[in-house]
């Protein structure tokens, strides 16, 4: 029933990963299966076998073709660069074509000491895994490049972290699982061939159509559309309030989705300087800053690429500084998209930015919490009826009250009637979240055994635009004893 694999990874040149078989755990069973996703990773699902699926999934037994592999990356990790880092318990058992004709990474997160492992153990917890699970799949199901959950297996070990814990294994898909990190990989080794080899890899994979460009500017192209994918994702993520949490330049994925959700989490009450990570004591990956750390990693990326772009370095430095330097343009671009669509507006309007900057201040000034504010703005779109509601979710209301009116104008200028607006907004607007209080819930319930919470939110977030009747509760805030504030890798 496994798909079979189209290999491509393990075909590049040797430097580029270590061989690794995933290490026999002792009990593997299956605790969540993604059976919409297997489908369009052409599983049978018909000769499904729950005990055949533990043993993939865990890597007890390796399905028919594959050729695991721990994969080569180096990394900033908060601003300092790390020359090796690697697959460090992860296994990428190969590539799948799915249904569109895409190439889609297999990987076991959690399958044992690689070579690259240092001193960690190779082994994830059952907490991050099912939170990866949750929050990837609710990225997803709103709309949101993100890496995917196939599966999730315990593994009858412990694992120790603070307290020993239940052991777990992940399956992750991805378009890829190249980084940034993968780059830097080559490019801190001067290995200017294998940068190159990695840069036609990805055009190949993720941006064919600049295999038309000319020699002569494609890698230079290729940098600018990575950044362009991730302009775009970024600008999603402050749209729904996300928190990555470790923007770590081994953590950017080169085809731009969302990838390693360790601390991550979404903002309540709207707080530009909001941080959850228990490790991110200085805020570096705050809310606020997530744009700009990103134009940082692109330019670690850039530095990476640098022999690519000129065979004159400071030719080559010119060309990427000025790439770089657009990423201010292609980020507020995709900013005011998002926003855009998420205030109804379809057509653009100069005082729109200042529009949506007044509705953040009046937020941030009323403590509001980010995703209902959205949520129920579309209903305001529908008439004053709305308003109410909306102005109670202000502790302070005075801005908000202010602000109404003047987008209720500048909706009075778009061409679409006030039930398009307001049913494109709630399209856009999510009114579940994975909330960190949920989550947690979810989690701490699984490490008893009790894996009914994780199953109804797993249920709810894969309709996040869609009142869910009986279920308004997970529509809520934590109430302040249910808040969670550090979130932990
Ligand atoms: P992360 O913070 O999840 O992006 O991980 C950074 C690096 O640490 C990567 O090279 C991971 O593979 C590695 N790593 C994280 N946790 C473990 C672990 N438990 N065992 C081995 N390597 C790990
Ligand atoms: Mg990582
Ligand atoms: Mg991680």
């Amino acid at each position: 029933m496994f798909p079979t694999f189209t290999l491509r990874y393990s075909k590049l040149p040797a430097h580029f990963f270590e061989p690794f078989t995933p290490v026999v755990v002792e009990k593997p069973a299956l605790i969540a299966f993604n059976q919409t996703l297997a489908e369009t990773l052409g599983f049978d699902l018909a000769a499904f076998d729950e005990r055949q699926a533990a043993d993939w999934f865990s890597g007890n037994e390796l399905p028919p073709g594959a050729e695991p592999v721990a994969q080569a990356y180096a990394g900033h990790q908060f601003g300092g660069f790390s020359p090796r880092l690697g697959d460090g318990r992860a296994v990428l058992l190969g590539e799948v074509t799915d249904r569109d004709g895409h190439l889609r990474d297999i990987q076991l997160k959690g399958a044992g000491r690689t070579p690259f492992s240092r001193g960690g153990d190779g082994r994830a917890p059952l907490g991050p895994v099912l939170r990866e699970y949750l929050v990837s799949e609710a990225m997803h199901a709103m709309g949101i490049p993100a890496t995917r959950a196939l599966a999730a297996v315990s593994t009858g070990e412990q694992v120790m972290r603070r307290m020993p814990e239940p052991g777990a294994v992940l399956t992750r898909v991805a378009s890829s699982h190249i980084r940034v990190g993968t780059f830097q990989y080559f490019g801190s080794r001067h290995d200017a061939e294998a940068v190159k080899t990695l840069a036609d890899h990805v055009i190949e994979r993720h941006y064919p159509a600049l295999a038309e460009t000319g020699e002569q500017n494609r890698y230079l192209a290729l940098l600018k559309a990575i950044q362009q994918r991730q302009a775009e994702l970024v600008a999603r993520w402050m749209g729904v309030g996300f928190i990555h949490g470790v923007m770590n330049t081994d953590n950017i994925s080169i085809a731009g989705e969302t990838i390693d959700f360790g601390p991550c989490a979404f903002m309540e009450r709207f707080d530009p300087k909001t941080v959850f990570s228990s490790i991110d004591t200085n805020g570096r990956y705050a809310y606020v800053n997530q744009p700009m750390i990103l134009q940082w990693n692109m330019a670690r990326l850039a530095e990476a690429m640098l022999p690519l772009f000129d065979s004159d370095e400071q030719q080559a430095i010119e060309r990427a500084t000025e790439v770089v330097q657009g990423f201010s343009e292609q980020y507020l671009e995709a900013w005011l998209g998002v926003m855009r669509q998420k205030l109804g507006l379809m057509q653009e309007e100069d005082g729109d930015q200042e529009l949506i900057e007044a509705l953040q201040e009046a937020m941030r000034a009323g403590r509001a919490d980010f995703t209902l504010t959205f949520r129920q703005l579309g209903e305001c779109a529908l008439g004053e009826a709305g308003d109410d509601a909306l102005l109670a979710l202000f502790e302070q209301d005075a801005d908000i009250r202010a602000w109404l009116p003047r987008w209720r104008e500048r909706l009075a200028r778009e061409t679409a009637g006030s039930d398009e607006i307001a049913q494109r907004m709630q399209a856009v607007n999510p009114l579940y979240i994975p909330r960190n209080h949920r989550v947690e819930q979810a989690l701490n319930a699984a490490a008893e055994g009790d894996f009914a919470p994780f199953e109804t939110l797993r249920e709810i977030l894969a309709h996040p635009f869609e009142a869910q009747p009986g279920r308004e509760a997970w529509t809520l805030p934590a109430s302040p004893d249910e808040g969670v504030f550090r979130t932990f890798c």
